[in-house]
């Protein structure tokens, strides 16, 4: 990828099953609710997301201490994703994560792999006496293909690429579908990257940060 200017650029990051090996929505749901439906982030029909969405969180039966034990012990960072941040950083790029997921899991988990000087925008779950909530960081209609999609992953793209002239979107699920029809570089994979290439989307398939770091830094 010889066309790439590193002053040019910058990442805008997917959480689950991209910062993460698996997607810690879709593992929460399937240890703490009893409801059958699970891995809704990889979902390949039609969806009003948030809907979906909050009542599958709305199941979930988990305090606030077991949610936060649940994302330090049981989610992984993906493989390379550490060493991409620091190189990112030293370059001076631009990058945030942008989620579906919640903010009060996101932030302890980066800060546990000592990443920490990160923007992270994404939606928060609230802990009731009985029940959990979710408080979206968007509520806007139809904003995406999924409908309203809670925590616009457009709307981020839209002020990056005011500063930035590629912006470089790396996802995996059905909150990125929108964004990744509009960013200049998509790195997909499962879910997203059979979205993209059923819907003619250019993206560079990907496994693990090792993959991206060698195409975008050329080494690792
Ligand atoms: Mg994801
Ligand atoms: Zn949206």
């Amino acid at each position: 990828m010889t066309d790439i200017n590193i002053k040019d650029i910058c990442f805008l990051i997917d959480f689950d099953g991209t910062i993460t090996k698996m997607d810690s929505n879709d593992l929460l749901v399937e240890k703490f609710s009893h409801n059958p439906i699970k891995d809704i982030s990889q979902t390949e029909g039609e969806v009003n997301f948030m809907e979906s969405f909050s009542f599958l969180i709305n199941n979930v039966n988990i305090t606030e201490e077991e949610y936060l034990e649940f994302m330090l012990k049981e989610v992984e960072l993906t493989k390379g994703f550490y060493d991409f941040y620091k190189k990112s950083k030293s370059l001076n790029i631009p990058m945030a994560v942008i989620s579906g997921g919640f903010e009060n899991g996101i932030l302890p988990f980066l800060n546990k792999h000592d990443i920490k000087d990160i923007d992270v925008y994404a939606n928060r779950l609230n802990f009731g006496d009985n029940n959990i909530s979710i408080e979206y960081y968007h509520n806007i209609d139809d904003c995406c293909d999924i409908g309203s999609c809670g925590n616009c992953k457009v709307i981020h793209y839209e002020r990056y690429k005011k500063d930035n002239k590629k912006v470089i979107f790396i996802g995996d699920g059905i909150t990125d579908r929108s964004v990744a029809g509009k960013a200049d570089i998509v790195f997909a994979k499962d879910g997203l990257l059979k979205y993209c290439n059923k819907n003619d989307i250019d993206c560079i398939p990907w496994k693990d940060f090792d993959d991206i770091s060698k195409i975008i830094f050329g080494t690792i």
